[in-house]
């Protein structure tokens, strides 16, 4: 195990109000970051770090934790240009898409999905993402969902059984039976390589009844729920996610107030929003402010999946998320650091601070907020992932 000073920090994001000043972010201005392995050792002004095997000097650049992204769909086969294509040029997205994708992972060997996994966490890494929570969903056998785990097992601890994303084809006609299937013999065969459970609880997928059928299955086999919700229409899904203490209800788009409300008071209940889907089907973005503003933990995301959403940038939803949802710079970098923390029930992450995992990004910026007003702009200078210097 070695050592290593990140000094010279002009900004630096703990995301521990007890260590700095703005509130929840815990700013020290300034600063410096001991890694020691895997782990943070020390934070504080740099004047007074401590020394350490081998220092590095961020040239006054700001240094936020890793980015926490609580939501992708990253095993799949195959895109889905053509239907963006088309998309943009006029037809509505429905939840029917995925299916293209069914077909295309199916097809695709076990290397293939294993080799897309490494690169778009490489991908996001370089964008300074150090967690990636990804799901299944797009095989819907037992044999295929539970390959696609297993696959992603290999490469992330962040893993989610989502046998129930859509009926599958050959269950179109019966989707009793296939909500019998992901809560059998499908479950059987995945929770081993899985964290979590989740549901597309919406209109052409799965409904109330269907979803708290899935999640509390999942729940008895050991898993934690995780739920889409509300994305393209009011539906059951938050009240359900709060009611059955779900990890975290994601999309959050179309809310009546009594769903805010119940955001508010849950326990442990995290609003994941996921702006980059929003953007890439041209849907009206969720309210972030009404959600902070009526006390709900939000988490921002970024989704990435080949139909609605793909991008793997959590610096473009932070921009978003500012832009177009009424977050300000410093409610947004919380949420895709300390949010997706929540998000994921991990306080190992998201924060720097003694004893968290050694994630930290250095930007080529002097402050945070550069990430929301320097939109497109690849900020990300160094990442440290579990101490050690990304591409290292
Ligand atoms: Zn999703």
């Amino acid at each position: 195990m070695t050592s290593t000073v990140v000094t010279n920090i002009r900004t630096l994001v703990t995301n521990d109000p007890a260590l700095g000043e703005g509130g929840p972010l815990g700013l020290v201005h300034d600063a410096a970051v001991v890694l020691d392995g895997d782990r943070v050792a020390w934070v504080g002004p740099a004047a007074e770090a401590p020394a350490a095997d081998s220092a590095h000097d961020a040239e006054g650049r700001a240094a936020v934790p890793g980015f926490v992204d609580s939501h992708s769909h990253l095993l799949f086969g195959g895109d889905r240009t053509a239907e963006f294509n088309a998309r943009m040029s006029g037809r509505p997205y429905t939840a029917g898409g995925i299916r293209t994708t069914v077909a295309a992972t199916r097809e695709a060997s076990d290397d293939e999905l294993g080799r897309n996994l490494t690169r778009f966490l490489d991908e996001a890494r370089r964008q300074g993402t150090t967690t990636m929570e990804t799901k299944s969903g797009y095989g819907l056998t037992p044999e295929q969902e539970s390959r696609a785990l297993r696959v992603a097992a290999e490469q992330t601890d962040e893993v989610t059984y989502m046998g129930a994303h859509i009926v599958a084809p050959e269950y179109a006609d019966d989707p009793a039976a296939y909500v019998d299937l992901v809560t059998g013999p499908m479950l059987d065969a995945c929770a081993p390589y899985a964290r979590w459970v989740d549901v597309f609880c919406e209109k052409g997928a799965f409904d109330g009844d269907q979803a708290r059928a899935v999640l509390t299955a999942g729940r008895a086999k050991g898993l934690i729920p995780r739920i889409h919700a509300n994305q393209l229409s009011h539906g059951p899904g938050v009240q359900l996610a709060v009611e059955l203490g779900a990890a975290s209800a994601d999309h959050c788009t179309h809310l009546t107030d009594a769903d805010v409300d119940a955001l508010a008071h849950a326990d442990g209940t995290v609003a994941t929003l996921l702006p980059g889907c929003e953007f890439s089907t041209r849907a009206v973005y969720p309210d972030a402010r009404r959600l902070l503003d009526a006390g709900a933990t939000v988490a921002l995301s970024t989704d990435c999946n080949p139909g609605s959403s793909f991008t793997s940038s959590m610096p473009f939803c932070v921009a978003i998320a500012v832009r177009e949802m009424g977050m300000t710079p410093d409610e947004a970098v919380w949420s895709a650091t300390a949010g997706g923390a929540r998000a994921l029930r991990r306080d190992d992450i998201g924060r720097l601070s003694p004893g968290a995992r050694a994630d930290l990004v250095l930007m080529d910026a002097p402050s945070h907020v550069h990430l929301a007003y320097r939109p497109g702009v690849p900020l990300t200078s160094r990442v440290w992932h579990r101490g050690r210097p990304a591409g290292a």
